[in-house]
C-alpha cells in the first residue's frame, strides 16, 4: 500500500465519524439553546450546557432527560421543555 492510498483510507475511515460528530454536536448545540428544563422541587428553571445535555441520562421516554437541579442538587427525571 502506498501512501497515498493510506491517506484515501484513512479519510474513508475518519470523514463519517467526523460528520457525525458534527452532526451530532449541532444537534445539541439547537436543542440546548432552545430547550430548558424546571426542576419539580424547587421550581427553579434552568439550562444544561452542551457537555451535559449530550451526557444525561436518556429515560426511553421522548423528550424527558436524567438531570441534576444546580439550584437544589436534585437528581431525577425532568421533561424538556421548550423555551
Ligand atoms: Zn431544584
Amino acid at each position: 500500500m502506498n501512501q497515498t492510498n493510506l491517506v484515501v483510507s484513512l479519510i474513508q475511515i475518519f470523514l463519517p465519524l467526523v460528520l457525525a460528530f458534527l452532526f451530532v454536536y449541532k444537534y445539541v448545540d439547537i436543542r440546548t439553546k432552545t430547550t430548558h428544563f424546571v426542576c419539580p422541587l424547587c421550581r427553579s428553571r434552568f439550562k444544561l450546557s452542551k457537555s451535559q445535555f449530550a451526557f444525561a441520562l436518556k429515560t426511553g421516554a421522548l423528550n424527558e432527560r436524567v438531570v441534576t437541579c444546580p439550584a437544589c442538587g436534585y437528581k431525577g427525571r425532568m421533561p424538556i421543555i421548550k423555551d
